[in-house]
C-alpha cells in the first residue's frame, strides 16, 4: 500500500514536505523490507524511478543482504528507531557510504518507516584518509608507532591470540651523521631506500614498521630463534651494499635489538622497550651487528641510568681529575709530554673508567662541558709545570668528535693558551681513528688548529678505517699505534707485520710514532729496533696523578 493511496487532505502538506525534501527520504514497510515510496532526491541520488523503487526491497540497494536486513527491521520493531552506518548501491552500479536515520510512524493506522539517508562518502574517505594519515609514515607509507602498538596488543596478542612472536628493533648506526652532513632530504632518500630494502626481504602487510627516525621495527610471527637470525642475517646482509644516492654511494649499517613473546615482556611496552636495550648493547658490541634481549641487560642499563643523572652533577661537583701518562723518547727514555686521562672520581661507586662513562658523555652532549673542562684543567697544569721548570713540554688531550663539531672549537682552544701563556706547540689534540669516516666535517677543524699551531694526533690508529690517501692529505703529526697491537707484539705475527708497516709508512709520510700499551721489554726493544721513536705505556709508567707524576719526574 503506497502513503498516496492513503492519502488524505489533512497529510497533503506532509506529502509535498516528503516529496519535495532536498533530504534523500524513502518508506519502507517495515514488516517485510519493502520500499513503499521515495522521494524526488531519492530517486535523482539513487537513478531509480518511483515506478522502479515500487518494486524493490531494502537488500536491493543496502550491502547487508536480505537475512540481515530482516534482523534489522525486527530491531527497528522493537526500538523505533535507528541509525545505520552502510554502502548503497546506485543503479549506475556506484557504491556509495551512507548514513541512515529510520523513524516507526504510523501513516493512516499502518506503521511505516522513513529512512532518512545522507551520502557520508566524502567524509568517510576523509576519515581513512586521517587515519591512514595518522597510522602511517609520510615518507615510507609504512604503518608507524601507532600502528605497531595497536598491532602488538589489539591484533596479535588479543584478537589473533599469537603464542609467539619477535620484535627486532633496527637502529640506524650513525645516521644522524648523514643527516648531518648530506642535509635532511638526503637523509629521508636513505630512509626511503632502506625501506624498500626491508620490504624486499618481508613483503607481507603489517611486519615492517616505522618507528621513529632512524628506527624501524619488524614484527615476525610464530617464529623461532634460528629463523630469526636467520632473518637478520638477510637484514645485515640487505645493508652490506651501497646506497647510491644522489650519484655518492654511502654505506648505513643497522644495529638490532631482538625480544621474543612472551619470554621477555608480554605487552607492548616492554617488548619494545626490551628490544631497544638489546639494540644499545648491539651498538656497544661495535655496531652493524645483532643482539637478543637478556634481562641482565637491564641490571646493566639501570646502572647507565644511574650513571647519566650522576654525570650531570659531575661537573658541578668537581668529580672529575686528571691524571697524566708519560710518552716517552724510546731512544733515551726521556719524558716528551705526557697524555692527559681523565678519571671521574664517584662519590657513591668510586672510581669509574672513562670506557664506561665517556660513551655516556658522548651521548648526552655532557662531553662538551666536560671537555671543556679537560682543555682548561690540562692547560693550567701544564702552566703551574712550566713555572717550576718540569721538564714536560708537552700535553696531550683526547677530544670527541662532537667537540669537534661545536662551533668556534678552535678559536675557544687558542683562547685557553692564550689565557695561560701557553704556546700551541705544547698542546696536542688527540682524535679516535673512528671519526676520520667524517673527514668532510672534521677537516676544516682540524685545518683551524693546525693555522693556529697546535699538534694533532690520530689514536688507536689501525682500529679504524682510514685509507693513506686520506692520511696523506690531513694535517696530522702523530699516529699513536692501538695498545690491542702492540700486546700481541712478538706473539702474534699478524700484530707485528702490522706494527711494522705503521711505522714505515709514518717515516715515509712524515708522521710521529707513539706505540701505545708498551708493558713489556720485548715490545720495548723491538719497537726501538723498528725505529718507533716514541712509547707510551705501565713499563715506563702507569698514568699518575699531578703530584705522583712530580715525584716520578723528581726521583
Ligand atoms: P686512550 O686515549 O687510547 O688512552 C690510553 C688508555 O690506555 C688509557 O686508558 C690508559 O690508562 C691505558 N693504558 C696506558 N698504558 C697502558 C698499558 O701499558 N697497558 C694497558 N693495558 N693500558 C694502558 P684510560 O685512562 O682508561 O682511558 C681510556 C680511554 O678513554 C682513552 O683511551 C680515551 O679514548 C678516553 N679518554 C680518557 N680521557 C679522556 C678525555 O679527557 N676526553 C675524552 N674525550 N676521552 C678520554
Ligand atoms: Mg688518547
Ligand atoms: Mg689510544
Amino acid at each position: 500500500m503506497t502513503v498516496q493511496k492513503m492519502a488524505h487532505k489533512d497529510l497533503m502538506p506532509y506529502i509535498q514536505f516528503f516529496e519535495n525534501n532536498s533530504i534523500i527520504m524513502l518508506l519502507v514497510n517495515d514488516e517485510n523490507g519493502k520500499i513503499i515510496n521515495a522521494n524526488l532526491t531519492a530517486q535523482k541520488f539513487y537513478g531509480y524511478s518511483k515506478k522502479e523503487f515500487l518494486s524493490k526491497y531494502v537488500w536491493d540497494i543496502n550491502s547487508i543482504g536480505k537475512e540481515r536486513s530482516l534482523e534489522k527491521l525486527k530491531e527497528h520493531r522493537r526500538q523505533g528507531q535507528l541509525l545505520v552506518q552502510d554502502k548503497h548501491h546506485l543503479a549506475n552500479g556506484e557504491i556509495r557510504d551512507i548514513e541512515l536515520h529510520t523513524c516507526r510512524v504510523q501513516i493512516g493506522g499502518k506503521p511505516v518507516s522513513y529512512c532518512i539517508i545522507h551520502d557520508v562518502t566524502e567524509r568517510v574517505k576523509a576519515e581513512k584518509q586521517v587515519n591512514y594519515m595518522v597510522y602511517h609514515d609520510q615518507l615510507t607509507g609504512l604503518p608507524n608507532r601507532y600502528a605497531l602498538k595497536e598491532y602488538i596488543d589489539q591484533e596479535l596478542i588479543l584478537k589473533q591470540k599469537i603464542d609467539k612472536f619477535a620484535v627486532l628493533f633496527i637502529d640506524l648506526d650513525r645516521f644522524k651523521l648523514i643527516n648531518g652532513t648530506f642535509g635532511h632530504s638526503f637523509g629521508d632518500l636513505v630512509l626511503l631506500e632502506i625501506s624498500n630494502r626491508l620490504r624486499g626481504i618481508f613483503p607481507e602487510n603489517k611486519v615492517i614498521f616505522r618507528y621513529s627516525g632512524d628506527e624501524f621495527l619488524i614484527v615476525i610471527k610464530n617464529t623461532s630463534e634460528a629463523k630469526i637470525i636467520e632473518s637478520t642475517e638477510k637484514i645485515l646482509e640487505k645493508f652490506s651494499y651501497p646506497f647510491i644516492i644522489n650519484m655518492r654511494e654511502i654505506f648505513v649499517s643497522p644495529s638490532i635489538g631482538i625480544s621474543m613473546f612472551p619470554k621477555d615482556g608480554e605487552s607492548k611496552e616492554t617488548l619494545i622497550k626490551n628490544a631497544d636495550i638489546a639494540t644499545q648493547f648491539a651498538k656497544g658490541m661495535g655496531k652493524n651487528t645483532y643482539q637478543f634481549f637478556s634481562s641482565d641487560f637491564e641490571r646493566i642499563n639501570s646502572r647507565k641510568l644511574g650513571l647519566e643523572s650522576s654525570l650531570r652533577n659531575a661537573v658541578k661537583n668537581n668529580e672529575f681529575m686528571l691524571c697524566y701518562q708519560p710518552q716517552i723518547n724510546l731512544i733515551n727514555r726521556e719524558i716528551v709530554g705526557v697524555e692527559a686521562l681523565i678519571r671521574w672520581k664517584h662519590p657513591e661507586l668510586g672510581l669509574i673508567s672513562p670506557n664506561e662513562f665517556i660513551p655516556l658523555a658522548e651521548e648526552t652532549g655532557l662531553i662538551i662541558p666536560i671537555g671543556n673542562w679537560v682543555l682548561k684543567t690540562a692547560c693550567e697544569q701544564l702552566k703551574a709545570w712550566q713555572m717550576k721548570n718540569l721538564p714536560v713540554n708537552r700535553v696531550a688531550i683526547n677530544v670527541s668528535e662532537r667537540q669537534l663539531q661545536v662551533q668556534g672549537f678552535v678559536q675557544n682552544v687558542k683562547e685557553m693558551l692564550e689565557q695561560f701563556g701557553l704556546k700551541p706547540e705544547h698542546l696536542e689534540i688527540e682524535i679516535t681513528e673512528s671519526i676520520m669516516h667524517n673527514t668532510d666535517e672534521i677537516e676544516p677543524v682540524l685545518k683551524g688548529l693546525k693555522d693556529i699551531g697546535l699538534r694533532v694526533s690520530i689514536d688507536d690508529f689501525g682500529t679504524g678505517y682510514s685509507s693513506l690517501s686520506l692520511l696523506k692529505h690531513l694535517p696530522i703529526d702523530t699516529l699513536k699505534i692501538d695498545q690491542s697491537f702492540t700486546k700481541d707484539l712478538v706473539i702474534d705475527s699478524k700484530a707485528t707485520a702490522l706494527v711494522e708497516t705503521i711505522i714505515s709508512m709514518s717515516e715515509s709520510l712524515n708522521f710521529e710514532v707513539v706505540a701505545e700499551g708498551v708493558e713489556t721489554e720485548e715490545q720495548y726493544s723491538f719497537l726501538k729496533r723498528k725505529n718507533c721513536r716514541l712509547g707510551q705505556g705501565y713499563l715506563f709508567s702507569r698514568p699518575l696523578n699531578s703530584e705522583e707524576l712530580l715525584r716520578h719526574i723528581s726521583g
